[in-house]
């Protein structure tokens, strides 16, 4: 387990972000979305495609402005950030993107790559103090320095990945959003991926938002997990308390689909289908947004918006079962 304290380093407040399509078009990709990270936390957002998880990212970290709400980071608002607030929260926050494939420069080399926000922030003297510090980044990552002159298509997927953790350790970040981060690498590659994130938090006190649409994985790193269904979370808590007790019937359905390694449990457990795809998010059913695919959905759940409620201590859910 991590290094945690007790002390919020994100706060994520009503957050909303809508896309507009035409005058009175939106689509409501993040939805009222409350949550926090503490200092040294994991928290993991799952969800399938399109839920929202990665538009919250995106909107953390200013990428997207926000419809509405707030995202207070080391206790400022982020959205309210003045240019010279903003390059150090450029500083302080960094990205792992999903495809490292398209993350990374082909034109420019590794050490290039790694370099850009050193150079940016003017943190290296001179050429050496830069390829020393690429160097120990590579190693950190588990490369070596050979690699600081070569170019991304000469890496595999796992090693392009390697080279997107190393850039985003460059400045020394206190938080790490990574998005999908292992999804375009192959099965056997993604617990190396998984591991390094889970040492380098351990060495260097990071907190992450682990976004994925594999709870598998998710459960694995996460100290705490959301899941999201269409722009809202709809289901809150410790990881291992999500995995033993999942209240909402999406959670119940997104577990059901993870295999377990044991034959027996496997063989007589009983799997969740979800019936259909996700509503549009354009216009997302009325009351809650699951009921349309929800084996539990009572003439209520049309009607009215279930509440967002401590069920038990840090476990939060919305659902009217509850
Ligand atoms: Fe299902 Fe109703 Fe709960 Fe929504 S509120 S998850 S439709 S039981």
């Amino acid at each position: 387990m991590t290094r945690q304290s007790n002390e919020k380093l994100v706060e994520v407040k009503n957050l909303k972000k809508y896309f507009r399509l035409s005058r009175n078009q939106y689509v409501k990709a993040v939805d009222n979305v409350t949550f926090d990270i503490k200092q040294g936390e994991t928290f993991g957002l799952v969800g399938e495609s399109g839920c929202g998880k990665s538009t919250t990212g995106r909107t953390i970290i200013r990428l997207y402005d926000a419809t509405d709400g707030q995202v207070i980071f080391d206790g400022k608002d982020v959205h309210q950030l003045n240019r010279k607030e903003m390059f150090d929260f450029n500083k302080d926050v960094q990205m792992i993107f999903q495809d490292p494939y398209a993350s990374l420069n082909p034109r420019m080399t590794v050490e290039d790559i790694i370099a850009e926000g050193l150079d940016i922030h003017g943190l290296v003297a001179n050429q050496k103090e830069r390829r020393d510090r690429v160097v120990e980044l590579l190693e950190t990552v588990g490369l070596n320095k050979d690699h600081a002159v070569r170019f991304p298509h000469e890496f595999s997927g796992g090693q392009r990945q390697r080279i997107g953790i190393a850039r985003a350790l460059a400045l020394d970040p206190k938080f790490i959003i990574a998005d999908e981060p292992i999804s375009a690498l192959d099965v056997s590659i993604q617990a190396q991926v998984v591991n390094l994130l889970k040492q380098l938090q351990q060495d260097k006190g990071l907190t992450y938002l682990f976004i994925a649409h594999d709870i598998s994985m998710v459960k694995y790193i996460s100290d705490r997990i959301g899941v999201m269904y269409l722009g809202n979370l709809v289901e809150m808590t410790e990881s291992e308390k999500l995995i033993e007790d999942p209240l909402h019937p999406y959670t119940q359905a997104l577990l059901s689909a993870v295999p377990i390694a044991d034959p027996h449990t496997e063989r007589s457990r009983e799997r969740i289908i979800l019936k259909g795809d996700v509503p549009s998010p354009i216009d997302p059913p009325s009351g809650c947004r699951f009921r349309t695919r929800c084996a539990h959905a009572k003439p209520e759940c049309a009607e009215i918006v279930p509440e967002w409620k401590e069920v038990h201590k840090g476990h939060w859910v919305a659902c009217h079962l509850y």
